[in-house]
């Protein structure tokens, strides 16, 4: 479980967020949505001790994560964020192994389990035969899918993704998140496709200029009434079997030329 509790920060002394309240709770996964700039990124980075908070605090599993060393964090969570790693010249088998670092002192080799797991974890993500190919010669969306599986590798209980489903084409921004839905870790992701929140997150948090517009069951969130005054378009629903799906326009037409 992922506790924030009265979370605020600022750059430079520019305030970005204020009173955030966030839980996630134990293997479900928590969509974070809001437009841009509402400060998503920055209090996901908060959430993995990239960056401290100014007030409040977070907590993992009751622990505040403030007064976890740094190799303890990583054992128990994993983090897609969105910077690339650094161009090493590495094969994705080996990138994807990196995830297995935090469960081996510096100068211990990685063990056959190891390999194993890593091994796994690229098969789950559609990736084990490109195992022997550098990893800076893929795609975005094969570079994206396999530090998904470098996170699945880690086998953490906690989950960061921020927009995972970037670079991703809709089999995988599909294939992906339906993998994470189903991995039962807990789990808070970034999105910014609402209908992709609407049919993966069991929860979301909708942030508006740095405070919570918005949070609970996704279905009570993802309304017309919620998300327009929040992202300034016409919101449609329609009910798609099991999820709510959203159909968006701008809320003024173009006038003609
Ligand atoms: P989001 O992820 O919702 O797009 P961010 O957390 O990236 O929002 O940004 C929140 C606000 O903080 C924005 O106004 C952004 O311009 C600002 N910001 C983000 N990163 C920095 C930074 N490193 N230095 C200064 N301002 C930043």
């Amino acid at each position: 479980m992922i506790t924030a509790s009265d979370v605020g920060f600022a750059y430079d002394g520019t305030p970005v967020l204020a009173g955030v309240e966030l839980t996630a709770a134990q293997g479900g996964v928590l969509g974070l949505i809001g437009p841009n700039g509402s400060g998503k990124t920055t209090l996901l980075r908060i959430l993995y001790t990239a960056l401290a908070p100014r007030t409040g605090a977070v907590l993992l599993d009751g622990e505040p994560v403030a007064s976890l060393p740094g190799r303890e964090m990583a054992r128990r969570v994993a983090v897609v964020a969105q910077e690339n790693p650094p161009e090493l010249p590495i094969s994705v088998a080996e990138m994807v192994l990196l995830g297995r670092s935090p469960h081996r002192s510096a100068l211990q080799p990685f063990t056959g389990p190891d390999h194993a797991i890593a091994a796994t974890a690229l098969r789950r993500v559609g990736m084990r035969e490109y195992a022997e190919r550098p990893f800076v010669m893929l795609s975005g969306g094969e570079k994206q899918r396999v530090l998904i599986a470098r996170a699945l590798a880690q086998q953490a209980r906690h989950l960061l993704l921020d927009e995972p489903t970037n670079h991703l084409d809709i089999r995988y921004q599909h294939e992906v998140l339906g993998l994470v839905a189903t991995l039962g870790i807990t789990t808070v992701v970034v999105l910014h496709d609402l209908n992709l929140a609407a049919r993966y997150c069991d929860r979301l948090v909708l942030l508006h200029r740095g405070t919570v517009a918005a949070a609970g069951p996704a279905d009570e969130v993802l309304t017309p009434e919620v998300l327009e005054p929040v992202y300034q378009v016409s919101v449609r629903r329609f009910d798609d079997g099991d999820c709510a799906q959203l159909v968006f326009r701008p809320r003024t037409a173009l006038s003609p030329p």
